[in-house]
């Protein structure tokens, strides 16, 4: 099997199982890139009965977490950053919390029900400032064609996918999802740098590599530093710096100025 991020050979590595042990599946894993992917999968319909596993309790704090981290990012190191689009955005919450913060945010997802942006609808042939894409690349049959797409109308994709590193057994790894059988495609530092090099794109990482970046622009190595390695602070350095350190102000909410758009569309 070729590898499907950059077409070298991918060898066999592990036959196992998914949905409980009901059907099997092999996985393949390149050595140029060390993508790992399922072969071939047949049951997404079965995987995908319901577009957000029942088992996913974690998407609200997900989503509290993620627009934490991201409005934290943005502020420091894209502060002119305006139309975003988050691909694959399931119910719309994520869209919904970052306008809440002030950032002008659109949903767009083939496959789930938008319940909580469902006025702030995005397009593919519209052009972005930023892509985010939270737990997607996993999922995808086609990674590399999914992600030129989204490169087509943006410089800058956010987004977080598990990487496999440092997973010393493949088979009883909890991403694999054996249970959904959704997960299809896993990345490795080196995948994601042979995707940037390719596409001629600068790859970060934040938060302990549970969020990846992928730009066209190079970030100010400074700015980055700062952020990523904040100085130590005992409390004599933060006594004193509190009058000289720069302050990021916050954004001021859509809150209020949606609410009044919508109201007044539903009215009219
Ligand atoms: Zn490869």
């Amino acid at each position: 099997m070729n590898c499907k991020i950059c077409n070298n050979h991918s060898n066999s590595f592990l036959e196992s199982t998914l949905f409980n042990n009901e059907q099997k599946v092999t996985y393949y894993k390149c050595k140029t890139c060390n993508f790992i992917q399922a072969e071939e999968p047949y049951w997404l319909d079965r995987a995908y009965s319901s577009a957000i596993t029942k088992s996913d309790i974690g998407l609200i704090s997900r989503n509290i977490y993620n627009s934490n981290l991201l409005e934290s990012i943005l502020l420091h190191l894209f502060p002119n950053v305006n139309k975003c689009l988050d691909y694959a955005a399931g119910y719309g919450m994520f869209v919904r919390i970052m306008r809440d913060k002030g950032f002008d945010f659109y949903w767009h997802d083939d496959y789930c029900e938008n319940i909580f942006s469902e006025h702030f609808v995005g397009s593919l042939s519209a052009k972005y400032d930023i892509i985010t894409a939270f737990e997607v690349f996993e999922h995808l049959p086609n990674p590399t064609e999914t992600i030129e797409k989204l490169l087509s109308i943006s410089e800058t994709i956010f987004f977080t996918t598990e990487l496999t590193d440092n997973v010393s057994d493949f088979n009883s790894w909890w991403y694999r999802g054996e249970i959904s059988g959704q997960h299809i495609s896993f990345f490795h530092t080196n995948t994601l740098q042979y995707i940037a090099n390719k596409n001629k794109l600068y790859y970060y990482s934040f938060a302990n590599q549970t969020l990846h970046l992928l730009a066209k622009n190079k970030i100010d190595e400074q700015a980055l530093n700062v952020f990523l390695h904040p100085p130590q602070r005992t409390i004599w350095d933060r006594i004193l710096r509190r009058a000289t350190a720069p302050i990021v102000k916050p954004r001021t909410s859509f809150l209020t100025s949606d609410y009044n758009a919508i109201i007044k569309q539903l009215n009219s």
